[in-house]
């Protein structure tokens, strides 16, 4: 196998033992790369007749990055869908699918005009069916807000899906089934896949080499599909929820054992909890109620599983030698998820972690569990927080307040939640702000 002789790279240090690379981080060396590996790092080595040599000039090298929550079929779908992004009432909704509708963007396999992106919890009002039927007519419409909390479908589409008709949005639980129910619709799998090849290519020229896929239908059977179709190449790591749970129980896998079919390159992902709701759908599961809370039916968000829910499923993921991923954004959340971790002994991470006690890192550090926090969202949700938990600012999306406790941290994206972008998450959770802007919520301590 040729050797790829990488000249004059400067290493990124990545803590004092391993640096035994790198004499001198800002010296730069030459990194020779064999049968993809590293075989060497030194000043001035000596290429073999065979060596592909490129100069990297002074530039940084570093280990390829991983994002550690992705939804990769939602991400590649909203890399075509109609940004509702930039709406900030529903009549803004209304005239952007009214104008996408008049374009032809209603001309999709399914037939769906999908829209991407819309965050309501700061709206005056909250968005009615009827209003979105008046501009859509019979074309099936289905906007799904920027957190992934709940959907907003005109009658067609209700109607198309099979989904009691109504007047309002659908959220949480019940909204996480209609996923499925889009996913099934003729002609879906074919508007999902042909944006996953570019979403890759993408995510690999801003040094991604892994994802962990917490896609709501069975990574684990689209990836082998995937890679068979000259997608990749790529890490993934494929999670799968309680509905699906037994299936990945019956297999016998464990966490890190290859999914059959992948070549290597996919392996068994942590059961995925989905403990409480969202901030921006203010259904995260708070120790004290929302500003403004007074006409919500439930002021401090509230939890999805019983306690006694969580704990079976986490004890039995634990047996089976499989991680758990426990998606928990209010500070209510993240603590009952402490506690069944603490209880079951089980081991993996608690995705999000928005809002923190502080009297619970001290306990956090003494588990097993990564906090996977997706630092962009800071950026998004910005107002959001200011105007839902005033109070509390200074305990939102820590990130340095969580490695000063020895609580071991991961960065992802949560795409489509945020772009699938580590240079983002990084800079978001370094400067609190895009790059280059001025810095927004800090948190302490
Ligand atoms: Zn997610």
């Amino acid at each position: 196998m040729t050797d790829l002789l990488l000249r004059q790279a400067k290493l990124v240090p990545l803590g004092a033992p391993r640096d035994v690379r790198a004499p001198k981080a800002d010296e730069p060396q030459d990194i020779l790369i064999r049968d993809g590996q590293i075989a060497q790092v030194g000043q001035s080595l000596e290429p073999t007749p065979e060596s592909f040599i490129v100069d990297a000039e002074g530039r940084w090298a570093m280990p390829g990055l991983w994002d550690q929550h992705v939804h990769m079929t939602r991400w590649s779908l909203s890399l075509n869908r109609l940004d509702t992004s930039g709406v900030s009432s529903p009549q803004d909704t209304l005239d952007l699918v009214q104008a996408a509708i008049a374009r032809g963007e209603a001309n999709t396999p399914t037939g769906f005009l999908t829209g991407w992106g819309h965050r309501s919890a700061q709206w005056e009002r909250q968005p009615n069916v009827a209003e979105l039927d008046a501009v859509t007519g019979s074309v099936p419409v289905v906007l799904i807000s920027g957190d992934g909390h709940h959907g907003w479908l005109n009658t067609a589409a209700l109607q198309r899906l099979g989904i009691p008709l109504r007047d309002g949005i659908i959220e949480e639980d019940e909204w996480f089934d209609v996923y499925a129910l889009l996913d099934g619709l003729p002609g879906a799998t074919t508007e999902a896949e042909a944006g996953v090849q570019l979403a890759v290519d993408v995510a690999r020229r801003a040094g991604v080499v892994g994802i962990v896929d917490l896609e709501f239908s069975g990574s684990w059977e689209q990836w082998p599909l995937r890679f068979a179709a000259g997608c990749g190449p790529l890490r993934v790591r494929t999670g799968v929820y309680a509905g699906r749970f037994p299936e990945i129980l019956a297999t016998g896998r464990r966490a890190g054992d290859v999914i059959p079919g992948s070549d290597g390159w996919a392996t068994q992902g942590p059961l995925k909890l989905i403990s409480d709701g969202s901030l921006n759908t203010r259904t995260a599961w708070c120790c004290s109620p929302y500003a403004g809370a007074e006409h919500l039916a439930y002021p401090l968000g509230r939890p999805n599983f019983s306690k006694e829910q969580m704990l079976d499923l986490v004890a039995q993921a634990h047996q089976a030698g499989l991680h758990t991923a426990l998606h928990a954004i209010g500070d209510a959340a993240v603590a009952a998820a402490l506690d069944v971790f603490a209880t079951t002994g089980a081991t993996g991470s608690i995705e999000h972690a928005q809002l923190l006690q502080l009297a619970d890192l001290p306990r956090w550090a003494k588990l097993p569990v990564t906090a996977s926090v997706q630092p962009a969202h800071l950026l998004d949700d910005r107002s959001v927080t200011e105007q839902c938990w005033p109070d509390r600012t200074d305990r939102t999306f820590m990130v340095r307040g969580l490695l000063d406790q020895g609580i071991k941290v991961a960065l992802g994206s949560d795409a489509p939640v945020a772009a699938l972008d580590p240079w983002l998450a990084m800079s978001s959770a370094v400067h609190r702000g895009e790059p280059g802007a001025p810095p927004g919520i800090q948190s302490k301590p």
